[in-house]
Formats: structure tokens, sequence, C-alpha cells
């Protein structure tokens, strides 16, 4: 951890564990050879490409040649939702819910326009989407249905197998986005019924830039990029060993030590809301059934942006929950689906606990929040 900084924005990305670095560095400095090549020096990439691929599979009950690399949670959304197209083609309909990232919403208007018409389902104040919701805008004519399994702003966490085994009466095929969710909650896709699922390293402590679509045997779904034979003809490019051998091995220890993790995460979260009501500040807390570790709080008469940056300059970094990105002031596509009173939504922030916070962290987080709300930066 960079000194003097406390770092509550796991949610955006996590820390690259040590640990994880150690599992790549051969790959980048040794072992470099192209998987792909037939010659004795490429067989340590190949191998290790090989045993990931397990490993991964095994932590999300899946087999190893259901699991396609990607560059990351973007890609695989991508892959899910464009290259369904061709999916069950006598069906066009599509499915998605009005709180899902970008990489989502913005895939699904891009394949409406030729004609696969899109239909959202609404989620409560929670943030929780309805099983009845989608049983009443489902029909014979839906393709896919795509829901995610953990939101990235409130934390709220869906009922997937109950939504996929509707999806599934009506001969539907079901995507999540479990970028989130993967790594904080235990996932098995079998249990789960998903046909598709992404994933994504640096959201549990994996590098950047590399993630993995989960793909159920029997589904058909168009290459994601034509060229060369890798990830069986599906998505062509040379591997990138390291980071797919960062991501095995990043998902393996989260994977390990989730109830160990989900205990500390949840006892800090327990201090930090504690001392936030000894305090007397007045705010809520968003979502239902949340990840381990993050909190979405409104704080009514406050602006997200202007707390995140008091925080910022005592040495805490958190996010806000307002700002559909870095470049926008407006109030986000969730706390709008929500139905957040405005006065609370302008107010919103995120922090995202990692199991590398500490109670000394919390505390701080807790006194830095109480210290600028009570501080008069409100209403602007
Ligand atoms: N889906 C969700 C729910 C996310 O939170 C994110 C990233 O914030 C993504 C997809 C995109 O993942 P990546 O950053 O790996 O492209």
């Amino acid at each position: 951890m960079k000194k003097n900084i406390i770092y509550a924005d796991n949610a955006a990305t996590t820390k690259l564990d040590d640990e994880v670095f150690c599992a790549m560095k051969p790959y980048l400095l040794e072992e470099y050879g192209n998987a792909s090549q037939p010659y004795s020096f490429a067989r340590p990439a190949k191998k290790a490409l090989k045993t990931a691929r397990k490993d991964i599979a095994d932590c999300i009950g899946s087999k190893p040649e259901e699991i396609y690399f990607t560059s990351g949670g973007t890609e695989s959304d991508n892959w899910a939702i464009k290259g369904s197209v061709t999916l069950n083609s006598e069906k066009r309909g599509i499915i998605t819910c009005e709180i899902e990232h970008h990489a989502i919403l913005n895939s699904c208007t891009s394949i409406e326009r030729f004609n696969y018409p899109l239909l959202y389902l609404s989620v409560d104040n929670y943030g929780e989407v309805s099983v009845q919701h989608l049983e009443k805008i489902i029909s014979k004519d839906t393709k896919l249905v795509s829901v995610m399994m953990a939101n990235n702003e409130i934390g709220t966490i869906q009922p997937i197998k109950e939504l996929g085994t509707l999806v599934h009466r009506f001969g539907a095929k079901f995507h999540t986005d479990a970028v989130q969710a993967l790594g904080h909650v235990r996932v098995n896709v079998e249990e789960l019924g998903v046909d598709m699922l992404s994933g994504s390293a640096h959201k549990f402590n994996g590098p950047k830039g590399i993630g993995f679509l989960y793909i159920k045997n029997g589904i058909i779904l168009d290459a994601y990029a034509n060229g060369g034979s890798q990830e069986n003809g599906m998505r062509a490019g040379t591997e990138n060993i390291a980071s797919i051998v960062g991501m095995a091995a990043a998902l393996k220890k989260n994977c390990l030590n989730l109830d160990k993790n989900k205990q500390h995460l949840e006892m800090l979260t327990y201090l930090l809301l504690e001392k936030l009501d000894q305090s007397g500040v007045i705010y809520i807390r968003n979502g239902i059934h949340q990840l381990p570790g993050l909190l979405s709080l409104s704080f009514p008469g406050f602006n997200g942006e202007a707390l995140l940056h008091r925080l910022d300059l005592m040495g805490v970094c958190v996010s806000t929950g307002s700002a559909c990105n870095s470049k926008s002031t407006q109030i986000s596509h969730v706390l709008k689906a929500i139905k957040l009173d405005h006065c609370y939504a302008e107010g919103t922030i995120r922090i995202s606990l990692g199991y590398e916070n500490t109670i000394s962290d919390v505390t701080k987080i807790a006194n830095s929040i109480i210290k600028v709300t009570q501080a008069d930066c409100s209403g602007y």
C-alpha cells in the first residue's frame, strides 16, 4: 500500500496480490515462449495455459474447455451480447436490466438497431430485480437474458439461480456479468444454471487487462476475434500467459479465503457504520444483500464529488456513487433506477473495502467522513 493512503475503492480495481505477482514473473522474464509453438521452449507456457484454464474452471464449477480468455470484463460482456445474435436464431428478443454496467447496456443497444428488440428489467428501491417482472416481459421470442450477479455501485446481489430457471423455461439463454461478484462470493455455474458468465482479474487482486468468458458447452456464439486457432478459434490472438497465470492464481487464492475475507470485511463494515451512527451524521446505506465490504452511502444535502475530494485531501480514496464516470456529474443510472431521492443521490459515495484494509483504516475513513460532513461542504 502506498504510504499514507487508505485505498477504499476496490470495486474500481484492486492491488495486485504479491503472491500473484510472483506466480506471473517467470512468464514475463523467462518462460516467454509462444504457447502455440511446437518446440520444447514453448512447453512451459503451454502447460501454464492449460493449468490456469483448469484452475479457473475448478473455481467456478465448469469444465476447462468452457473457459475462454479475454482482455477483461468489458470484452467478455461485449462478446456474450454481440456474439449471441446467431444463437437461437429463430428468436430475437434480448432482455437486460436497467442497472447493468455500461459494457452490457451499450452492447445491447448496439445490436438493438439491427432489429433485436430490447427490454429492460426494472429494480426495486434496493436495486433488486424481480423474478415476477421477468415473468411478465419474457416470451417465447426471447433469445437472451443478461442480468449482473452483483451491482458495481450499490453491491446488490441478484437472485441469479431463480432468474436462470425462469429464462430456461422459455427456451432462452442466460448470461451473467459476475465481474464484481467473482472472488468475493461463491460462484458455481452448474448450481446457478447460467449459460455464460463474465469475469475480470483486476477485481479480485489479479492483473489488469485479463478476464474470461465462461461459455457452457453446447452454446454456439459467434467468434469474438477471427485469426489464429487460439481459444478454440473463438478469440484469436497470442495468449497473455503471464496475466492468465496471474488471474488463475488470484482467483484460486480468493476462493480459498472466501469465508475468511467475508468475515473480515463484514467486521470492518460493522465498525465503520457503528462509528458513523455514533457520530450522529445523517446517511442511508443503499442496496440489499450487498457484496462484502461494498458500502454505497448517501449523505443528504451533500455533494458526492465534493466529499470525494475532501476525503482525498485527507488521504482516503473512495469513489462517488452519483457520477456516471469521472467526467460526468450526473446522477448515475443506478441511483436513478432505485429512485433515490435527489438530495440523497447527489451526496452518494461508494466505499469498497478489500482484504488488505484494517480496523485502523476504517476508523480513519469514518473519522474523515464525520469531519468533512461536519465541516461546511454541503449544498453545492
Ligand atoms: N462489469 C462490471 C459489473 C464492472 O464493475 C466492470 C468494471 O468496473 C466491468 C464490467 C468492466 O470490467 P473491465 O474493467 O475488466 O473491463
